[in-house]
């Protein structure tokens, strides 16, 4: 027999409540009584934005909102200044580049933030940035930007910012209103405790303006047919309805806890969790600006870091994830998003524990799991 737990940093572990309503029959979506469902889920969705402005959702993955993004606020030859600090940071600059829009990168050291201020000088030198796209959490290292300083800076421009905020929101302090974040995207399979298959949208009045002059050319993500629709209830096409029931049942638990509790949860399991594998000997990846979605940490030498994860996967049941591009085999990512209680994290380091061990790594074993504990008793 073999059970299996779920450490990733998307796709995340679903709650009973989430698989109940995920396997309930079908409704058609043109009826008062997903209209009911729509209504209440858009609530929560602002609720979880943080934002009075209109939030919008597409049948995608999160990159498929970050593309909604990207046509709808600009047009063709226009300039995007990029923060780019990992995978998720690039991904911005591909996008814009698909759509022929300029692209000025800030290139950022993996596993390090980004001061305002250098965004600010960017920003000052170029007045013909039209759109700053950043990312909340950067899953590929482990660091989580500062985004209440970037407003700042951006607020004071005419440009608008942009926030891949797909593997942060609904786990850490995102103020989309309170900061001035213009643009905040987001996706079901992180902290909304979903699977994969919604793509969520937050756009502000300065950015609807830029949704009025865009002329990149859009479809299916157009913003103004889902605006229309919007203002009805509806959606423009058929929605992913099943995920759309379950994610109001996953807004109705988080309603439940309260953002504050949320955030406190997802910090006290990343405090446990940097703890563990400090003890370990094993140095955070992201020392300075580390994320309380996920823990990125340094493989220790001479370990095959890809190794170290399938063995806990394919032997353990245990899912972590490694590193990707130039860190691939060099880190471990430990996810504590969504649906991940302290037990889990407690089973998910003493899973480490035992698998370094066993390839020649030298500590103590308990070290981990012991540092965790101390955290998580007080
Ligand atoms: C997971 C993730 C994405 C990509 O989302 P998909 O759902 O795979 O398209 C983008 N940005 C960040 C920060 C992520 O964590």
């Amino acid at each position: 027999m073999k059970k299996t737990y779920l450490l990733t940093p998307g796709p995340t572990p679903l709650p009973p409540q989430v698989c109940e309503a995920l396997a309930r029959p079908i409704i058609h979506h043109r009826t008062p009584q997903f209209q009911t469902v729509l209504k209440e889920t858009f609530e929560g969705l602002k609720w979880v934005f943080q934002t009075k402005n209109d939030c919008f959702l597409f049948a995608a993955s999160g990159t498929g909102a970050m593309e909604a993004a990207v046509v709808n606020l600009l047009s063709w030859g226009d300039t995007a200044l990029i923060v780019e600090g990992g995978k998720f940071g690039e991904r911005w600059t591909e996008l814009c580049a698909a759509y022929g829009i300029k692209t000025t990168v800030i290139k950022v050291e993996w596993g390090r933030a980004l001061d305002p201020e250098v965004l600010e000088e960017h920003l000052a030198k170029d007045a013909t940035v039209k759109a700053v796209f950043t990312t909340f959490c950067e899953t590929s290292t482990g660091v989580a930007f500062d985004i209440k300083g970037f407003a700042q800076v951006v607020k004071e421009t005419e440009a608008v910012l942009v926030v891949d905020a797909i593997s942060g929101l609904g786990v850490i302090d995102l103020q989309t209103d309170a900061w001035g974040v213009d643009v905040v995207v987001a996706g079901s399979q992180k902290g909304f405790m979903l699977p994969p298959g919604l793509g969520f949208l937050s756009v502000s009045k300065k950015a609807w303006r830029c949704v009025e002059e865009s002329k990149c050319p859009k479809y299916y993500f157009d913003l103004k047919k889902a605006k229309k629709a919007l203002e009805k209830t509806d959606t423009a096409f058929t929605p992913a309805i099943g995920i759309i029931i379950a994610l109001n049942e996953a807004l109705r638990m988080m309603r439940a806890d309260g953002l504050e509790a949320i955030f406190a949860r997802h910090r006290r399991l990343a405090e446990a969790t940097r703890a563990a594998v400090t003890a370990l000997g094993l140095e955070l990846f992201a020392p300075d600006a580390a994320s309380d979605a996920v823990t990125a940490a340094k493989v220790p030498e001479g370990i095959d870091g890809a190794k170290l994860v399938k063995t806990m996967r394919d032997e353990y049941g245990v899912t972590i994830a490694g590193g990707q591009a130039a860190v691939k085999g060099k880190i471990l990512r430990v996810a504590h998003m969504g649906y991940i209680a302290e037990s889990d994290i407690i089973l998910a380091l003493a899973c480490l524990e035992k698998v370094l061990k066993k390839m020649g790594y030298a500590f103590e074993l308990g070290t981990g799991v012991k540092a965790a504990e101390e955290v998580l008793s007080t």
